[in-house]
C-alpha cells in the first residue's frame, strides 16, 4: 500500500465511456488500499480546440488570455472524473491548479512550476479521499491562470508525485510503454520493460512524444519511480507498462541501443560566410535567445580566409521569428554573405546508455542511412545518443532502416 499519483492523458479521458473506465481503475486502487492523486488532461482534443478558439479571434492572441481558455479544458475532466468516483461509490474531490496551488512562475502559456501546497491534499488522503488535481495548470504569484506547454499534465503529475513524495508516479496513457520506435512506423517495435532515466530523457528530448521533458527532468531531479502505462488495458489488467529506473542493473538485459526517436517538428537556418573572429556565435545566437526561440543543433565549420558557415536548428514553429530576428540583427550584430533556411527537415537519433561502452554504433547508423540513399546534413552526438539531421521526407524510411539495423524487435540477451 503507498501513494500513487495516476497522470491519465487525453485519449484516456476522451469520452464518458473512458472517463468511467478510469474511474473504475482509480476505484480498484482505492479499493487494494492505496492513496491516490489522480490528474486528468483535457478530452483529446479539447485544448487544440480552444486554443482554435482563440486563434480564431486574432493571430496574435495574449498569452495570459490564452492561458485562462486552455486551463479550461483540465477543469471538465476532474470534475466529471469525481462525478464518476461518487458513482462508483469513492469518495473524492477535484481541484484546479490554482485551489490546491500549483504555484508557477508567469512564463504564460509555458510555466514552469515553482512549489506545490501539498497540506490540503495530505488532509484529504488521510481521510480515504481520492483527489483530483487538473493537469497543466497551475496559477502565478499573482493568482495569473498559467498553462505549463503543450503535454504538461505529465509535469503536473511528476511535479505531485514529487511533492507528496509519492511510492510511484503512474502516467496512463494510449500506448502500454515506451517503444524502440513508435509503432506507428516500425510496426515490429517492442515495449521495453525498463528503460534508464537518463535514456528516457534523452528518448524525451529527441521526439519520443510518449513523456513531455519537463516531466522527465522533474522525475531524474526529484528521483520519481515513474511508469507508463495503458489505460486502454481493463481496468483490473495488472500489466507493468515501462519502469523508468535510476538503476543500472549490469545483470539485466541492456540493449547497446534502447530505442529511436525523431522529431519531425525542426528547421534548419545556415548562416554562410560569417566572419570567423569572437564573438560572432553569440552576436547570431545572442538576439534568438532574447526572442526566446530554442536552438536545438549548432554546427559551425571549420573557418577558411577569414569565413566560416555556422548552422543551427529550431523548432519549426519558432522558424520564422528567427529568420526575422536574423534579418533584422543582419549587418548590425554579425554580417554574412547568405542566410538560408530549410524547414523540411528532421531530426532522427538512436539512444542507448551501452553506446558508452561500445564503438561503431555512429559508423553503423551512418552505413545503414547511406546504403539507402540517405543524405545526412547534420550530425550531433552526446555519451549516449547520435542524431542525424535529414530531409523529412526519409523520416520513416531512416527510423525503418535503422530499426532493424540495430536488431532492435529482438530483445537483448542476458548479459
Ligand atoms: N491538455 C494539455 C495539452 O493538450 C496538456 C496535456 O494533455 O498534457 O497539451
Ligand atoms: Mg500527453
Amino acid at each position: 500500500m503507498g501513494l500513487i499519483v495516476q497522470k491519465y492523458g487525453g485519449t484516456s479521458v476522451g469520452s464518458t465511456e473512458r472517463i468511467r473506465n478510469v474511474a473504475r481503475r482509480v476505484a480498484r486502487f482505492h479499493r487494494e488500499g492505496h492513496q491516490l492523486v489522480v490528474v486528468p488532461s483535457a478530452m483529446s482534443g479539447e485544448t487544440n480546440r480552444l486554443l482554435a478558439l482563440a486563434k480564431d479571434l486574432s493571430p496574435n492572441p495574449d498569452p495570459r488570455e490564452l492561458d485562462v481558455v486552455a486551463a479550461t479544458g483540465e477543469q471538465v475532466t476532474i470534475g466529471l472524473l469525481a462525478i464518476a468516483l461518487h458513482h462508483l461509490g469513492v469518495k473524492a474531490k477535484s481541484y484546479t491548479g490554482g485551489q490546491v496551488r500549483v504555484l508557477t512562475d508567469s512564463a504564460f502559456t509555458k510555466a514552469r512550476i515553482l512549489k506545490i501546497d501539498e497540506e490540503r491534499i495530505r488532509a484529504d488522503l488521510a481521510e480515504g479521499t481520492v483527489v483530483i488535481v487538473a493537469g497543466f495548470q497551475g496559477v502565478d504569484g499573482d493568482g495569473n491562470i498559467t498553462t505549463l506547454g503543450r503535454g504538461g499534465s505529465d509535469t503536473s503529475g511528476v511535479a505531485l508525485a514529487a511533492a507528496l513524495a509519492a511510492d510511484e508516479c503512474q502516467i496512463y496513457t494510449d500506448v502500454d510503454g515506451v517503444y524502440t520506435a513508435d509503432p506507428r512506423i516500425v510496426p515490429e517495435a517492442r515495449r521495453l520493460d525498463r528503460i534508464t532515466f537518463e535514456e528516457m530523457l534523452e528518448m524525451a528530448s529527441l521526439g519520443s512524444k510518449v513523456l513531455q521533458i519537463r516531466s522527465v527532468e522533474f522525475a531524474g531531479k526529484y528521483k520519481v519511480k515513474l511508469r507508463v502505462l495503458s489505460s486502454f488495458e481493463d481496468p483490473d489488467s495488472t500489466s507493468n507498462g515501462t519502469l523508468i529506473t535510476f538503476e543500472e542493473n549490469d545483470t539485466m538485459e541492456q540493449a547497446i541501443i534502447s530505442g529511436i526517436a525523431f522529431n519531425r517538428d525542426e528547421a534548419k537556418i545556415s548562416l554562410m560566410g560569417v566572419e570567423d573572429r569572437p564573438g560572432v556565435a553569440y552576436a547570431i545566437l545572442g538576439p534568438i535567445a532574447a526572442a526566446n526561440v530554442d536552438v536545438d543543433m549548432i554546427v559551425q565549420n571549420i573557418g577558411a580566409s577569414g569565413h566560416t558557415d555556422f548552422s543551427f536548428t529550431v523548432n519549426r514553429g519558432e522558424y520564422q521569428k528567427a529568420l526575422d530576428v536574423l534579418e533584422q540583427e543582419k549587418n548590425t550584430g554579425f554580417a554574412a554573405r547568405e542566410i538560408i533556411g530549410d524547414n523540411k527537415i528532421c531530426k532522427v537519433s538512436l539512444v542507448g546508455i551501452g553506446m558508452r561502452s561500445h564503438v561503431g554504433i555512429a559508423a553503423k547508423m551512418f552505413k545503414s542511412l547511406a546504403e539507402e540513399g540517405i543524405n545526412i546534413q547534420m550530425i550531433s552526438t552526446s555519451e549516449i545518443k547520435t542524431s542525424v539531421v535529414i530531409d523529412e521526407k526519409y523520416l520513416e524510411l531512416a527510423v525503418r532502416v535503422l530499426h532493424r539495423a540495430f536488431e532492435l524487435e529482438q530483445a537483448p540477451k542476458v548479459a
